[in-house]
């Protein structure tokens, strides 16, 4: 048997099924890996070795009575931003310092009522606002392929413990970008569902009309396998779709019609826009990206170009959408229900002062000025307003693609992973690198990364693939057999 931290969601689910492996023994493999490399990768703000060494022999105990299902005892971990009963939540704030919530997040009581065994709680960007993990209060988070590199953001902390071993499946969160991109830094499979497919309870607000749960993993396969278990209507998240449960496996397993076992895409026609492939797309990624799409034509897609005229215009409008719902929904850390609150002040107002003052890093407080200035009176107009006007618009175009093509597919990011440090003084830089996922996220799209090769030093690239809504089978389908035929999900950083 191939050892623990070798073996994904599927495989493990497997050895678990067969008994040829305990829950408990697989727990404790990967307790002692995140004890031996965290120090140096910095994926986790917490683990819970007691608390995920008794989920594993409950779980042992329900495998023995023969009454397990698809996940149970499969160790998992969680991005900071899912509240949990069991263990603190941060969101990578320092303003949630001291914080318990008395509930589960809605996707995590799910996979823990699967019987997933959480592990610990994973590294971010405070209150998910980032590209590169370097905003999370904590440390940052070392790419495993370069320690000296960012994993991408915000759900850095997600991908590291994906792409190092530590764990074979997480959840994320992607509001522009923070599964897909992660997930193309890493070399790792990531799937951000159509908006309202996973419920948001429970998953601290960032930007509520953008904010996604996800899970991310190192297949296609191993992530319709925690999808369908993380999704599913839920009475307490307003924008929850209400939808029959969705078997993600069995859609992604579903042959097209006209498909042949050499040319299991028979028929897809996937569309590239052209401004995903702009003349400032670094040449290792177009290279890896274009390798990708040469391997979906081998397996029998069709690309057609498309285009999404409105592709820059996604970053302004997504940094005046989001920071402006950011600026509501972070109002309430005022030190009074929540965490952090100052040790002196003078009176009411001033505790809220000092309290944020003290609380929040640099990204999050630019983010509640830019909020608050584009929602102001005066201003609405000029810019909230317009820049729904755009959202809508952005949207519509998908649309308009979609009556060439099924599936839309380019670059994740322009380029691989950054160093550390690098761009930390220019947070314009960032934003602009956002550029290729920020307008699905604005449509509310479904979108995955795929791992598709390396670029410049070895590092990995992704493919994204994005689908009209509801469509995260056919994702599912066309990244499972780019997987089936290539291994460039299967490769892992060295000295790990
Ligand atoms: N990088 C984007 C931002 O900083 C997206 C983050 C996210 O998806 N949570 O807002």
């Amino acid at each position: 048997m191939k050892p623990v931290h070798d073996m994904g969601v599927a495989e493990l689910a497997a050895a678990l099924k067969s008994r040829a492996l305990s829950s408990r023994e697989a727990t404790q493999a990967l307790l002692g890996r995140i004890a031996a490399h965290d120090k140096s990768l910095g994926a986790f703000l917490h683990v819970d070795a007691d608390g995920a060494l008794a989920r594993a022999a409950a779980a042992d105990a329900l495998l023995a009575a023969g009454h397990g299902g698809a996940l149970t005892g499969i160790p998992l971990a969680h991005k900071d931003i899912y509240v949990t009963a069991d263990m603190p939540t941060t969101a990578g704030s320092k303003i949630l310092a001291g914080y318990r919530s008395p509930f589960d997040a809605t996707v995590v009581a799910r996979l823990n009522a699967a019987g997933t065994v959480s592990l610990g709680k994973l590294n971010c960007d405070e209150f998910a606002m980032g590209s590169a993990n370097e905003n999370s209060a904590f440390f940052p988070a070392n790419n495993p392929w370069d320690l000296s590199r960012v994993p991408g953001g915000s759900s850095g902390g997600s991908a590291v413990a994906v792409a190092a071993r530590l764990v074979p499946g997480v959840t994320g969160t992607d509001t522009g970008g923070s599964i897909r991109q992660p997930a193309s830094f890493t070399g790792i499979t990531g799937i951000k569902p159509t908006y309202g497919v996973c419920s948001r309870y429970g998953m601290i607000a960032f930007a509520s009309s953008l904010d996604q749960a996800g899970p991310m993993a190192r297949s296609a396969e191993d992530c319709a396998l925690l999808l369908s278990a993380m999704s599913g209507f839920d009475e307490r998240d307003a924008t929850s779709v209400n939808q029959p449960p969705q078997d993600f496996h069995a859609q992604m397993l579903a042959a097209r019609e006209g498909a042949t076992a050499a040319q299991p895409l028979k028929g897809l026609r996937i569309g590239l826009p052209r401004e995903f492939f702009p003349a400032g797309l670094s040449a290792d990624v177009n290279a890896a990206v274009r390798a990708g799409l040469a391997e979906l034509e081998k397996l029998g897609a069709t690309l057609v170009d498309v285009s999404l005229p409105r592709t820059e215009l996604a970053i302004p409008v997504y940094y005046i959408i989001a920071p402006a719902e950011a600026s509501s929904n972070l109002s309430r850390f005022d030190g009074v229900k929540f965490g952090h609150r100052a040790a002196k002040y003078d009176d009411l107002l001033d505790m809220y002062k000092k309290t944020r003052a003290e609380g929040f890093g640099a990204e999050v407080k630019r983010r509640i000025m830019i909020g608050t200035y584009v929602l102001s009176h005066g201003y609405y107009d000029a810019y909230y307003l317009q820049a729904q006007k755009l959202r809508r618009m952005i949207a519509d175009d998908f649309q308009q693609c979609f009556t060439q093509c099924d599936v839309i597919a380019g670059p994740v990011a322009p380029t691989v992973a950054w160093k550390h440090g690098e761009g930390k003084d220019d947070p314009t830089q960032a934003y602009l690198a956002d550029i290729f996922t920020l307008p699905g996220s604005l449509a509310g799209l479904p979108g995955m990364s795929v791992p598709v090769g390396t670029g410049a030093g070895g590092l990995p690239v992704g493919l994204q693939l994005i689908g009209n809504y509801f469509k995260e089978g056919q994702l599912l389908h066309a990244a499972h057999a780019l997987q089936q035929a290539t291994d460039w999900h299967t490769r892992a950083p060295a000295g790990i």
